[in-house]
């Protein structure tokens, strides 16, 4: 255990330099106290290059960013992808989570002198079994390795698989060009920016809130009413962040949208900021996806050399940029205020709500936050109008939705449905369970989200029936079991999942998520109600709200320990 004071470690010349190479460019005006936010990219800086944190590059990141020794620790060995420990520069995070588990341990890895890590979802599940395999050094490289078809090892993206719905926000993926703005811009982009421009501010927002857009992460809050907070928030400035930290167990619709489709995001996430009066924004994508970020980087560099970012938006005086921020390992970053709390350079803890993001987000400032595939949404509902888009979908839930379809099925993928879509109709658009297995169970919404039976397959994939039916259609995971999975192993993986993510900060969700894994090994089925009504009514987050739903939902609809 290191000393959590400044010890006499000193930083050698090469992280010495990981620090300096970050903070060279630092935004600020040069105050130390104005610095802290760069602590996670300055942590990331050292792990890329050195392989690992050592205490004098932790002394040496705080005295540069005037944060405590004890504090930058905290906040180092709260992320997954960090070690405070030396480890071998070449790491292979293999995932253990629920698809990877039922496809079978990944077998064409080499990991000749490489560390082996266990992994939460890595968000590969239509690839499953999956791993990241990540090199420390002066070019540190990250890579996702998962079994590929014939057409990704050519490097030619794989089609999503589109259901019934015209093609809505996949309809790039594939076909346009991910790295070149021209390609995007010949495929109608900044269309969207120039309409939002000359309708101006309360008109984006006044067709947003009529197209009834609700936000996809699984919480579903309306998205034009956040904008129109904001956007009425009088404490300046204000800020607008993409949450592109999709890692919920079998959710990977925004890696997708983000490797194949880039621009529309950096867009979308303009006119978002247009609406709601934001000069400055982040999108903060997890660690996991090095594709994703790679991609986004070079959008935003490309949208800032072309106009569409900067000081004077494509020649119409708005005042815009967008910076990438990435996770660093931990689910629970998902959570808004979470994701706040590391931008800012603190250990990623949810924070109490109220004051909600919309009054006191980001630094404290009313802060618009939403998931790549809500925002991405925005395009079409300025171009079409409200009207237009809510033709798509049911009248209260309009618009299509991304299902990442996994597990037991023919054709892996992401599809993209019209809302009331049932979900017999998505898992047909699939292929169905190869032959000649059946349908177990689903998961729908993801580890938060429920397990269903194969009775359920006629439930339509609205808000609506989903909460009629005590179901959620959560971040859009539909994974399915056939007849040879242990369900019961399932859900000790999920429980493990929760009580690894649990921050620890309350005690139902710290504790509950620990109880909740034993009392599911033993068979404890009352303690198991018990647990998970104390997690539900008093955990601050979500993430202890709901580690007891998937648990809960498989006693009542698979029948398991019932004989
Ligand atoms: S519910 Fe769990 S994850 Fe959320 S704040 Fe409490 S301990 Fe942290």
């Amino acid at each position: 255990m290191p000393d959590l004071h400044f010890t006499s470690a000193t930083a050698t010349p090469q992280e010495r330099a990981a620090v300096d190479a970050v903070l060279e460019d630092a935004p600020g005006d040069g105050r130390r106290d104005e610095c802290r936010h760069m602590l996670l990219p300055v942590l990331h800086s050292i792990n890329d290059r050195i392989g690992w944190i050592s205490p004098g590059a932790l002394n040496y990141a705080g005295e540069r960013l005037d944060v405590a020794p004890a504090e930058a620790y905290g906040v180092a060995t709260f992320y997954a992808l960090f070690s405070t420990t030396p480890r071998a520069p070449r790491v292979v995070h293999v995932c253990d989570d629920i698809a990877c588990m039922v496809a079978g341990t990944p077998s064409q890895i080499d990991a000749k002198d490489a560390e082996i890590a266990r992994s939460p979802c890595l968000g590969l599940c239509d690839r499953a079994p999956a791993a990241l395999l990540i090199e420390a050094g002066d070019s540190p490289k990250a890579r996702q390795i998962a079994p590929v078809d014939a057409a990704l090892a050519n490097g030619v993206p794989a089609q999503p698989h589109v259901g019934g719905a015209p093609l809505g926000l996949l309809r790039r993926v594939g076909r346009v060009d991910p790295e070149s703005l021209d390609a995007y811009r010949a495929s109608g982009g900044y269309a969207a920016l120039a309409r939002a421009l000359d309708m101006g501010a309360e008109r984006v927002i006044a067709e947003v809130t009529a197209s009834k857009l609700f936000g996809r992460g699984g919480a579903a809050f309306p998205t034009g009413r956040k904008m129109e907070a904001v956007a009425r928030a009088p404490a300046r400035p204000h800020y607008v962040i993409c949450n592109a930290d999709e890692s919920e167990p079998g959710t990977f619709k925004d890696r997708v949208l983000m490797e194949h489709d880039p621009f529309a995001l950096v867009e979308a996430i303009t006119i978002a900021a247009y609406a709601a009066g934001c000069e400055r924004g982040f999108i903060y994508v997890r660690g996991e996806y090095p594709l994703a970020a790679a991609r986004l980087e070079n959008a935003i560099a490309q949208a800032r050399e072309h106009g569409q970012l900067g000081d004077d938006v494509m020649g119409r005086g708005m005042r815009f940029d967008v910076e990438l921020r990435r996770g660093a390992g931990a689910y629970i970053c998902g959570e808004e205020t979470a994701l706040f709390n590391s931008i800012e350079g603190k250990r990623g803890e949810p924070r109490n709500k109220p004051p909600f993001p919309v009054e006191a987000g980001l630094f404290g400032k009313p802060t618009l936050i939403n998931n790549v595939e809500t925002l991405a949404n925005l395009p079409s509902i300025v171009l079409d109008g409200a009207a237009e888009y809510a033709k798509i979908g049911t009248p209260e839930s309009t618009g299509t939705r991304l299902f990442c379809v996994s597990g037991a099925i023919s054709r892996a993928g992401v599809y993209e449905v019209a809302h009331g879509t049932t979900l017999g109709e998505l898992v047909e658009m699939a292929g169905g369970v190869p032959a000649p297995h059946c349908l177990r169970a689903i998961l729908l919404g993801g580890a938060a989200g429920c397990m269903l039976g194969p009775d359920a397959l006629s439930l339509p994939l609205s808000q609506e029936a989903a909460r009629a039916a005590s179901a959620t259609l959560g971040s859009g995971v539909a994974m399915l079991f056939d007849e040879r999975v242990d369900i019961a192993a399932i859900l000790r993986r999920i429980a493990r999942f929760f009580r690894d993510e649990s921050c620890g900060q309350c005690v139902p969700c710290r504790v509950g998520t620990v109880r909740q894994e034993e009392a599911l090994e033993r068979g404890d089925l009352i303690l198991l109600d018990e647990i998970g009504r104390v997690m539900r009514d008093a955990s601050i987050c979500g993430l202890g709200q709901t580690a007891a739903n998937v648990i809960a939902s498989a006693r009542s609809n698979l029948e398991i320990w019932s004989s």
